[in-house]
């Protein structure tokens, strides 16, 4: 039996950030992780790159049942800080659209950032080491917990839960966190698959199959009134694209989302305009010029957009294809899932825990930090910064 002041299960973004907040304190620290690699999340985010933060985290880009949880966390360790954290390292990053950073090179540079830190503090990371089981001492003279993994068992005064969500199964997720929750009698909220791709029924595939690829920016918004201003994607199975992913997260089976497709027209605006200076042109050959032309065909094929000039389009056909054009709704038949997801929404209730220390409010010495937690980011950096902000807060507050 190893004894360690600190054992925290997961070699994530969270874990990495706690440990060696904590290991700078003075406390023992182990890290365990059934990956053969540290923070294999990080290193294939942002397509390689790592949105490693957003310069505009606020509260209001992240989904919990409880919307004020987050802003202890967030206020205390902004992303302001980890930028000072990897310019500190020298690292190369550049800002994308909507403050969004990433790495220059790779996000291999994030990994070594947060292990260099981890070994500044004296951190031991164990990797291929999966905990099996989680157990409370229970006698008067001691306590912590004891942890049993696939390699060596651990006793512990404080135990941090930093084990991720369910997203990519293939990349180590496990529900191990959310059953050791609910073994404290922790509440624990269902989970979905977030920050996800959409998949079509089977009669609105075949209208778009020709369309794999198309890009579109856009403006898409939820049945519960939520508005994303970004590109979608066409792809072979359905709809995807950062406004599609980002509204993913408050889309719920049977519901519809609509999108408009000409977010920077008044297409009403434009026919009048076109109908008396261009009149003799076809409806689809002028709209082919602010709409992909494979995207008007499948809606000319539809009967949505009348094949003749311009100058015969009615003024209810004008309002009708106006209306389409910048309210199309479109029903998704599911999500891609915890495969392609990014993030998973629900987790353990936040009202469990301290949104300062992120410790179990019924069970002290327990934590819980970063995505296994009710606290889902928006796309665009905000789920780092999140992991970051909680590691930092229960980092300073192990014992
Ligand atoms: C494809 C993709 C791209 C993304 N891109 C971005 C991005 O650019 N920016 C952004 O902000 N967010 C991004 N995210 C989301 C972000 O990666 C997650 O929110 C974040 O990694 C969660 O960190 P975590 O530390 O909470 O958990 P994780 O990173 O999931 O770490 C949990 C760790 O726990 C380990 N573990 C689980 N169970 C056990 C067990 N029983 N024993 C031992 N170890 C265990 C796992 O192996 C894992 O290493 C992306 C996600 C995906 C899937």
């Amino acid at each position: 039996m190893i004894t360690t002041d600190v054992l925290i299960i997961g070699a994530g973004a969270a874990g990495l950030m706690c440990a060696a907040q904590a290991g700078y304190r003075g406390k023992s620290v182990v890290v365990v992780d059934m990956g053969k690699k540290p923070a294999r999340k990080v290193l294939i985010s942002g397509g390689g790159r790592c949105n490693f933060t957003n310069e505009n985290a606020a509260p209001e880009n992240y989904l919990c049942q409880n919307p004020h949880f987050v802003k202890s966390a967030l206020s205390r360790y902004s992303a302001q800080d980890f930028i000072e954290l990897v310019d500190r390292h020298g690292l190369n990053y550049h800002h994308k659209t909507l403050g969004q950073l990433f790495c220059d090179d790779s996000a291999q540079d994030i990994v070594d950032i947060l292990m260099t830190e981890c070994e500044w503090a004296g951190v031991q990371v164990n990797l291929r080491t999966e905990v099996l089981s989680v157990s409370k001492i229970d006698n008067d003279s001691e306590e912590g917990f004891i942890v049993k993994t696939s390699d060596k068992n651990y006793q512990c005064q404080s135990l941090v839960v930093a084990s991720g969500g369910l997203t990519m199964p293939k990349l180590g997720a496990s529900p191990i966190g959310y059953k050791i929750a609910e073994q404290f009698e922790l509440s624990v909220l269902e989970t979905i698959a977030a920050l996800v791709p959409f998949t079509l029924h089977d009669h609105d595939k075949q209208r778009f199959e020709g369309l794999s690829g198309i890009s579109l920016a856009t403006e898409v918004t939820s049945e519960n009134g939520v508005t994303f201003k970004e590109n979608i994607l066409f792809t072979h199975r359905g709809l995807s694209g950062p406004a599609i992913l980002q509204i993913s997260s408050f889309w719920r089976a049977g519901q519809a989302v609509t999108i408009n497709l000409l977010p920077e027209h008044n297409l009403s605006e434009t026919l009048n305009q076109w109908q008396s200076e261009q009149g003799q042109k076809s409806v689809k050959n002028l709209l082919s010029t602010l709409l992909p032309k494979r995207f008007v065909e499948v809606l000319v094929k539809d009967g949505v957009i009348a094949d003749k000039p311009i100058k015969q389009l009615n003024h209810p056909e004008i309002s009708a294809l106006s209306e389409y054009l910048h309210s199309w709704r479109i029903k998704p038949n599911g999500t891609e899932g915890y495969r392609t997801a990014e993030v998973t929404l629900g987790g353990v209730d936040t009202d469990e825990l301290s949104s300062k220390t992120f410790e179990s409010k019924k069970q002290p010495g327990l934590f819980f930090i970063g995505e296994v937690i009710d606290v889902t980011g928006w796309l665009g950096g905000y789920n780092f910064q999140f992991c970051w902000a909680s590691g930092y807060a229960c980092g300073l507050a192990v014992r």
